[in-house]
């Protein structure tokens, strides 16, 4: 352990940082950012593409809602510690400082309705400071220890659990019930390689992440806080993690070893996805991303490879039909526990109507703004071999993935090859062709297709409607349609 002074942390205090000089960026990107509204009172920013927040770093951005904002933090080149913070996902204040200094990334908890911010400072020590309203924070506490690199904090089952990657390269951990007394440092376990540690609450159990000396990925989950199972290995290669729980499903964020790419491990009652690619925009990444729920949506903030920050927002669909009442899901995603799809199909829906027959020929709608890439409405066969979509059209949307609506009626598409489709537009009329066992719409996002109709891996959808603000429809499920608030 060494033993510095605080001074040494807190060290010059100036607001001439590489971070505020470099706000010129987020004009030339303001066109990117759309606000999506309705004619209703809420609204929900959407940032569908990968847009510049303005100044540079050497290390991850951190993303935390707290207060009825969205706080992003980052260490400047300078190695100052600088935060703004949006109300409504779409407009920033500018960077200002929260003082000190960090030689590493940061982490943020909220515990006990405070905020708290975890640094390692130039020193190597880990410090904290907390705020309760996300604006005034108290002075840096030192939290002692010697660490080279990464932090983690969450608040679980009562208790503010901080980790650590020591100077050993192994993972240590305190805790703290009140938030101003914690445990010395004790040995979790895991030596690592320099990503993570990681740490996020799912589903009523705690999550730790860190990657292996050989760069694969392990975590452990604890129902109490207390007892982790042993660690089990989630594969691939990266250099970077964070994880966070949108909309009750755990997304972690790696940066792939070899391509700079951003990679997701998703999994929800214990079914892991397996790593897929979620950059469709090929932004290369050189540090971890941070990612925050808010406003309905995911928050993912990454360092270009040129230092910038930049970040996007997950879309919010609305259910690709109208009629309260009258629709369900038929067949869910795969860890859905009704009736699944295929692992090729990981994120499908099959939406129909209770009385199937009735759906033959109703409404289908664009459950998202994009341009309509490919289509197909000639067979009148099912099945149809080898087509089992059947008649199909597919919609590519602003940050690259692609929709598909499948089993459409013989002649049921409404738009043409290069059309662009606003959401809720009037796109085609359900049918039964291909492989379909009644009418309905076979729903799925795909990471990208290509024109030969091949498609890239299956991605989740979050829609809203009348009854929920931001989920996944599970079979059975009762869907209103026509009361989404976008
Ligand atoms: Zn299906």
């Amino acid at each position: 352990m060494k033993n510095i002074t605080r001074s040494s942390f807190f060290a010059v205090f100036t607001l001439t940082a590489s971070l505020v000089a470099c706000t010129h960026s987020d004009s030339e990107q303001a066109d990117d950012v759309q606000a999506e509204e309705d004619s209703g009172s809420a609204t929900q920013a959407i940032v569908e593409t990968w847009t510049n927040l303005g100044g540079t770093t050497n290390h991850s951005p951190l993303a935390v809602a707290f207060n009825n904002k969205l706080h992003v933090f980052s260490v400047g080149t300078d190695s100052r510690i600088y935060r703004k913070s949006t109300s409504d996902g779409e407009s920033y204040s500018t960077w200002s400082e929260l003082g000190g200094f960090a030689s590493a990334g940061l982490a943020a908890a909220v515990h006990q309705s405070k905020l708290y911010v975890f640094s390692v400072g130039t020193d190597n020590v880990l410090y904290y400071r907390k705020s309760t309203n996300g604006v005034d924070f108290d002075g840096w506490v030192s939290l002692g220890g010697w660490t080279n690199t990464a932090v983690a904090a969450v608040s679980f089952n009562g208790t503010l659990h901080v980790f650590s990657k020591g100077g050993d390269n192994k993972i240590y951990r305190r805790t703290s019930t009140d938030g101003v007394s914690f445990t010395g440092w004790t040995l979790f376990g895991g030596v690592t390689n320099g990503a993570g540690p990681a740490a996020v609450v799912q589903q009523g159990k705690l999550y730790v992440f860190a990657t292996g000396t050989n760069n694969a990925v392990y975590f452990q989950s604890s129902s109490d806080g207390v007892t982790f199972s042993a660690w089990q290995s989630l594969g691939a290669s990266v250099t970077a993690l964070s994880a966070t729980s949108f909309a009750g499903d755990l997304h972690l964020f790696g940066i792939g070893n070899g391509d700079s790419e951003i990679y997701t491990h998703y999994m929800h009652d214990n079914y892991w996805r397996g790593w897929y690619d979620t950059n469709p925009q090929g932004v290369q990444t050189t540090k971890a991303v941070g990612a925050a729920s808010f406003l309905n949506a995911m928050w993912v903030f990454a360092r270009r490879s040129d230092g910038q920050i930049v970040y996007h927002s997950t879309p919010l669909y609305r259910l690709p039909f109208a009629g309260n009442g009258l629709w369900t899901v038929v067949n869910g995603n795969y860890d859905d526990p009704g009736d699944s799809h295929p692992e090729n199909q990981y994120f499908g829906f099959d939406f129909a109507q209770y009385d199937q027959d009735a759906g033959l020929g109703a409404d289908i709608l664009a459950a998202r703004a994009g341009t309509v890439v490919g289509l197909r409405e000639d067979y009148n066969c099912n099945p149809c071999s080898p087509a089992n979509s059947g008649n199909w059209i597919a919609i590519e949307h602003a940050d690259g993935t692609v929709a598909t609506y499948s089993h459409i009626k013989l002649n049921g598409v409404l738009v043409n090859v290069g059309d662009y489709v606003v959401q809720g537009q009037h796109i085609a009329e359900m049918g039964n062709t291909g492989n379909s066992g009644g009418p309905h719409v076979h729903f799925e996002i795909h990471e990208w297709w290509s024109a030969e109709n091949v498609s890239g891996p299956s991605v989740p959808a979050y829609f809203c409607d009348g009854l929920h603000s931001v989920w996944r429809p599970r079979t059975s499920q009762a869907l209103t349609p026509t009361a989404c608030s976008l």
